[in-house]
């Protein structure tokens, strides 16, 4: 190597560091230009460099602490690197912040990986509940144990726990409920139609906690030593993630992380020994197979809309003509006893659609409800018959319907289908909205 490029490739680190004056600079890509060995030398640096600059971006407050074991951890380098390598020319010569760091960072990372290759470098869980602690809005969609599919808005002022705005919509469902600062409403979709309570409810435990969701997980986990980190790729973008999985005695979950950002991308629950422990409270999170942060929420997501219907009752937003029973051209008498027929036999054959449009109560039933109750009907332990036991009666605006519900099993029960007739888009719909053994469907 003659005594000029020995001259340029000394001064490369500089280069890439930035810190080369101008005049220097252009001598150096002038030589370049026409030199193979030194182009191919700068190439070899501005790799490293890449690379030391993902690195660096990694460091956080522990740095500090980190600086006195890196330090001496370097001298026991000398023997994985080479000669060329970026960071032996920056010990000698000037060090910039972000030099040092570099050299700090790619050292322990270097002895770690020498010293155990299982370790993934420069993540840390602590880092994923800090990045959660920034996170203004998110959009989740996901399964609840209990209630099945559901997609949900959040929005936050500093603290993820305790959302200034949430709409939480389940899908398949017009429904979506919707808190904020003003109060908690449900809105039906396709209605408009709109019930209001002054309550406020972002506090209540049927909120999801983004906060403590996968801090609550890990610490569960910690204790048991039972957090393994991993990396894994993308399927749809080829691109590597941190995989956290959490074993405990009863579930096994999977946090995957984006490296870059530190926040959860999807949640899923791989194992559960005990779902029913689960099912058992409001609202828990099984999967959350897409999660999305910072983004603007719809327009006016959790606003009222402006030609919202006010209504009394809860349930009249549940409500929509797409369902019910039209009963135009019928007396309300006999309106409420083809529902109360149809409903029947629905039960009977465990016509779900059916039940759903006509039974609102029936829609609150997620999807595993539904899976026992064909195990029942399969076993004999589900409705036989259902008999129309007397004439329909009006009390206030409810009507009702007297039916026996007769059991495969021999037992027999006696309710009063209660019905509520609705116009809507210029026609009379009913449906059955509870009964008067039970009360209204909420
Ligand atoms: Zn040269």
């Amino acid at each position: 190597m003659d005594s000029q490029c020995e001259k340029i490739q000394n001064q490369m680190a500089d280069y890439i560091l930035g810190i080369l004056n101008q005049e220097k600079v252009d001598a150096l890509k002038h030589h370049i230009s026409e030199c193979e060995q030194c182009r191919a030398h700068l190439q070899s640096l501005e790799k490293e460099k890449s690379l030391l600059t993902q690195f660096s971006q990694n460091i956080d407050a522990g740095m500090d602490v980190r600086c006195g074991r890196a330090i001496s951890a370097l001298s026991t380098l000398k023997d994985y690197t080479t000669e060329k390598s970026i960071w032996r020319i920056i010990m000698h010569k000037k060090i910039t912040k972000f030099a040092a760091a570099a050299v700090i960072i790619v050292a322990v990372l270097l002895v770690i990986s020498f010293l155990d290759n299982s370790v993934t470098p420069a993540y840390a869980v602590d880092q994923t509940a800090d990045a959660i602690r920034e996170v203004k809005t998110v959009y989740m969609a996901g399964e609840f144990y209990m209630q099945g599919q559901f997609e949900c808005w959040m929005k936050y002022d500093g603290d993820p726990d305790r959302p200034t705005h949430v709409w939480l919509g389940r899908a398949g469902h017009n429904l979506c409920k919707v808190c904020s600062p003003a109060g908690v409403f449900g809105l039906n979709k396709r209605t408009n139609r709109v019930h209001f309570a002054l309550r406020d409810e972002r506090s209540k435990d049927w909120i999801f906690k983004f906060g403590s969701f996968f801090n609550d997980i890990v610490k569960k986990a910690e204790k048991s030593d039972s957090i393994n980190i991993d990396n894994e790729i993308d399927s749809s973008t080829g691109k590597e993630i941190i995989a956290v999985l959490i074993k405990t005695s009863k579930r096994e979950q999977k946090f995957l992380v984006d490296p870059e950002t530190k926040l959860p991308l999807s949640f899923s629950t791989i194992r559960d020994d005990n779902p029913l422990e689960m099912m058992k409270m409001t609202l828990v999170v099984k999967n959350l197979t897409e999660i999305r942060y910072n983004e603007l929420p719809p327009e006016g997501i959790f606003d009222l809309p402006d030609d919202a219907v006010i209504v009394e009752e809860e349930v009249d937003c549940m409500v929509d003509p797409d369902s019910g029973l039209i009963a135009d051209g019928m007396t309300r008498q006999e309106a409420c006893l083809e529902i109360a027929k149809q409903t029947g036999r629905a039960l009977v054959d465990l016509d779900i659609e059916t039940l759903c449009k006509l039974d609102l109560f029936f829609r609150l039933y997620p999807p595993l409800i539904w899976e026992q109750i064909k195990t029942m009907k399969e076993n004999g332990q589900w409705v036989k018959e259902v008999v129309i036991k007397g004439e329909p009666y009006q009390e206030g605006e409810l009507w009702y319907v007297p039916i026996e519900i007769q059991g495969q099993n021999g037992k027999n029960e006696v309710q009063n289908a209660m019905i509520k007739f609705y116009e809507m888009e210029g026609k009379t719909f009913c449906f059955i909205i509870g009964s008067k053994e039970k009360g209204v469907v909420d």
